[in-house]
């Protein structure tokens, strides 16, 4: 039951996060007000413009389940069962993500899902206030300014409750900051991203494989591709911002063209106006987000990317953020005063948070130059070995961050003692398939399943 003391939630941003935990505000009784800075992005005319897309993993999901919307959801996604590496004389090699089938990823448009979590929110009463633009913010006075459309002066809004859903630049988390309440640390990476369409073939098909992410690893950049329902790929083509081979090297045609030329010789026949795309789309950055608290006692609170920004390589920010509205629910469901929930879901969501923004930036490395490397890929081969022979005893960190709910720092501390466990086993094999699977049992039984138990870890996910 809701705490009828408070009248009204004021929810800053209509991204993915904001719609579902709003959502999940008005199903357990409370009035919800969300304040998005932008338009309505239903009502803008048909392929008004094209969004990144991102992998939904279990995490995510079963944030969706309380809402009853994982099939609709999954209706959106292609699925995405492996990588498909391609090296640059084009030969492919193809690495499966799970154990099975089952196990696999499900690639969506950031901006269709978005739409249907607007109407999702709509539906469950959520009230949503387009155009408004969080400018500034009284916490003691407990009200918030918009800027919208038109008003010489910003709106003003009293705000008993406010949850800033309003992403990585947070305006809500700055003025925390500014007002002392919140200290936070943002590290932007040397690389920006930027996107590049691989159209549907000419008979409506896909000119590639579409259960599969496709990487091109070179290094110091990569070139990835994930499928849209409608054939076409949406490419992603991670660069440093400066120096040679960056972003602001490449300014004119004939360097693109040389560039990929050079890099990525296999992808020019599927990419379509590559060199266009490149010079006119803007240069996403890329940055970690690390704030600490999250809260004032009660009155405000961060989700999602507005409390940890986290980069884009374990494919985790936004299944992360939806599944900080999951715990946000068993809290509601125990009925705690506002000042104690938001207490516990910090100490709950921190630790996790930063584990895994610590691991996706690990997997930066791995995307850009480690997918290409023998050592890499023969450890690999020797856990997919361990992993299928072993599978009651051993999971992949990968597998454990995708396809289970085991917290993220659990996953992160046990993957630490993997990494050694690897190294163990592979070192001085020539052919990762005369693994000795007996002594890498000895060495699990010996290292993991020790953590696996302090934490309660059940590997039957
Ligand atoms: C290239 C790339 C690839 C990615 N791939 C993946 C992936 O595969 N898997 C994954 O899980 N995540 C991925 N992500 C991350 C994912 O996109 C984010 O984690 C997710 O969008 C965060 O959701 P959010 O609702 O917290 O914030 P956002 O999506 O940023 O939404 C914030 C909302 O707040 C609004 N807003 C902003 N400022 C204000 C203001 N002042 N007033 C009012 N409203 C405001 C914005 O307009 C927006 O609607 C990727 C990100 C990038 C950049």
């Amino acid at each position: 039951m809701p705490d009828k003391s408070i009248e009204e939630i004021s929810v800053v941003g209509a991204g993915p996060v904001g719609c579902v935990l709003a959502t999940l505000l008005a199903q357990r009784g409370f009035d919800v007000v969300v304040y998005e800075k932008r338009a309505d992005m239903r009502l803008r005319e048909a392929g008004g413009g094209r969004s990144i897309n991102l992998v939904l993993t279990d995490r995510g999901l079963q944030a969706l389940d309380r809402l009853g919307i994982r099939q609709k959801v999954l209706d959106l996604t292609v699925p995405v069962r492996g990588r498909m590496m391609h090296s640059v004389d084009g030969q492919l090699a193809y690495q499966p993500y799970g154990k099975d089938e089952s196990e696999c990823n499900y690639s969506v448009s950031r901006d269709m899902l978005n739409e249907f979590l607007l109407d999702a929110a709509a539906e469950a009463g959520v009230e949503i206030h387009f155009q408004h633009e969080l400018v500034d913010a009284d916490f003691d006075a407990r009200h918030l300014d918009f800027r919208v459309p038109d008003a010489e002066q910003p709106v003003r809004i009293d705000a008993d409750i406010v949850i800033g859903c309003d992403g990585a630049p947070s305006a809500l988390r700055q003025r925390l900051v500014e007002e002392n309440h919140v200290t936070e640390d943002v590290e932007f990476m040397d690389w920006g991203y930027k996107e590049l369409l691989f159209p549907t073939a000419d008979d409506g098909s896909y000119r590639m494989e579409k259960n599969a992410l496709h990487i091109w690893p070179r290094g110091d950049h990569f070139l990835m591709g994930l499928a849209n329902l409608d054939g076409s790929f949406t490419g992603t083509i991670y660069l440093p911002r400066s120096g040679s081979n960056s972003f602001s090297s490449l300014a004119d045609p004939e360097s693109v063209r040389d560039f990929f030329e050079t890099h990525y010789p296999d992808a020019i026949p599927v990419l379509g106006d590559f060199i266009d795309e490149f010079i006119t789309h803007p240069t996403g950055t890329l940055g970690t987000v690390r704030a600490a608290p999250w809260h004032i006692k009660g009155r405000v609170l961060l989700v999602g990317d507005a409390a940890h920004g986290i980069v884009p390589f374990f494919g985790q920010a936004l299944n992360c953020g939806f599944e900080d509205c999951a715990v946000f629910d068993d809290l509601l469901e125990e009925n705690l005063p506002f000042d104690q929930l938001f207490e516990r879901f910090y100490e709950d969501r921190k630790p996790n948070t930063d584990a895994i923004a610590d691991m996706a930036l690990e997997n930066a490395v791995e995307m850009g130059e480690k997918v290409a490397n023998p050592d890499f890929l023969k450890k690999k081969k020797v856990e997919s070995i361990i992993e299928q022979s072993l599978g009651t005893i051993y999971r992949s960190r990968y597998a454990t961050v995708m396809y289970s709910q085991i917290p993220y720092r659990v996953a992160f501390e046990i993957g630490e003692q993997q990494k050694q466990l690897l190294t163990e086993l592979s070192t001085d094999l020539d052919n990762p398939d005369d693994v000795d699977l007996d002594r890498a049992r000895r060495l699990i039984e010996e290292s993991l399943t020790p953590l696996y138990d302090k934490y309660g870890v059940d590997l039957d996910f």
